[in-house]
């Protein structure tokens, strides 16, 4: 057995001595798949909850969007280019999967840059990306305008659904019908933002902030670090993904978001509008700003029947209290983006974890 094996065998054992009252929410999707693959929740004392939280960006993209980007796909020359997890995500009427099969041209790209790539083999279209991410996605969605800019593409835009984390965590850690008692980080956003948002919500929540990475290893050590913060009665903000997370960030990304975007209200699907949460393109930009050239009216919120994704997203229930779940709702039926999305808290439950209560 390797030393790091054996860590975490102590810890977990530690871990599960514990006779606290406790729920901790994992900010991030992929915490929420690494945590149902490794079936971690089973091992959790009694006492101890794990939560998912708003970590997956494509099912806090607001229903409106949804059906805006729907919208989009129909316009006439246009080319929509978007990461493959946006394609199944019900709209109110439609989805992009949908869409493409009545003959609008939409491709999944691995990155922006394929997006201004196809901008510049289809010069007689109009290419637009979906951006879709948090602060980890931001800076190659930023990468691709100033591309397009350097080249003078024209036909190239970008219809930004980036959101920013910690608003979002600044208005769960505010509602008083939630009780998260301590926050396992994300480690891929917290490459990016570094621990400064972090150390501001433990200070004004005095909730323990512990950026964590996805091997069940770290998971489990981001846990017991919270749990001994806790007990010795602290609420900082830590980093146990020290070989990845750096606590002033990745400033060059940091620097790139800013100079290509500046923060807006945006909604949240369950958690409404948040001040702040949103990326828009800054005007010097506005060329290669979708919203811009396509002049779409607004859509209501029109949140789907039955679908509780709202309430999941907030942490408040679990993917098995949705009466859909497993039974009108599976992967290849999905009613709400979270069992669409390789990151979704249903499709981790429907995966890996159906009989974890
Ligand atoms: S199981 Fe389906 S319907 Fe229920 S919350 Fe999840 S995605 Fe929505």
């Amino acid at each position: 057995m390797q030393n790091t094996d054996l860590h975490s065998t102590y810890l977990l054992e530690e871990i599960r001595k514990e006779k606290l009252e406790l729920s901790l929410m994992e900010v991030c999707g992929t915490h929420t798949m690494a945590i149902a693959r490794s079936g971690l929740k089973e091992l959790m004392p009694k006492g101890i909850r794990l939560i998912s939280g708003p970590g997956c960006p494509v099912c806090v993209t607001a229903q409106a969007d949804i059906d805006a980007v729907v919208a989009l796909a129909r316009e006439p020359l246009v080319i929509l280019a978007t990461f493959g997890d946006m394609m199944r995500v019900p709209g109110s009427e439609s989805s992009l999967a949908q869409e493409r099969s009545r003959g609008a041209d939409i491709r999944v790209v691995y990155s922006p840059l394929d997006a201004v790539a196809l901008a510049r083999s289809n010069p007689g279209r109009e290419v637009v990306f979906l951006g879709i991410g948090f602060e980890t996605t931001a800076p190659a969605v930023a990468a691709s305008i100033e591309m397009a800019a350097t080249e003078d593409i024209k036909n190239y835009s970008v219809w930004s659904l980036n959101k920013l984390v910690p608003p979002a965590l600044n208005v769960l850690f505010s509602d008083p019908e939630l009780r998260v008692d301590g926050l396992i980080c994300p480690g891929h956003v917290s490459t990016v933002i570094g621990i400064s948002p972090y150390v501001e919500l433990a200070a004004r929540y005095k909730r323990p902030c512990v950026v964590t990475g996805f091997e069940p290893s770290d998971i489990i050590e981001g846990i017991y670090m919270i749990l001994t913060q806790i007990k010795q009665g602290r609420s900082e903000a830590e980093i146990q993904y020290r070989r990845v997370v750096k606590p002033q960030g990745n400033v060059v990304a940091q620097k790139m978001i800013d100079r290509f975007f500046e923060p807006v209200t945006a909604r949240w699907r369950g958690l409404g509008s948040i001040p702040a949460s949103g990326l828009a393109i800054r005007k010097e930009y506005e060329a290669w700003d979708a919203r811009v050239k396509f002049a779409l009216p607004e859509f209501p919120e029109r949140p789907t029947r039955g679908c509780s994704c709202g309430e999941i997203l907030k942490g408040k229930i679990t993917p098995l209290e949705c009466p859909l779940f497993g039974r009108y709702c599976t992967p290849s039926t999905p009613i709400g983006p979270c069992m669409v999305s390789q990151e979704g808290a249903c499709a981790a439950y429907y995966r890996y974890g159906r009989r974890v209560n």
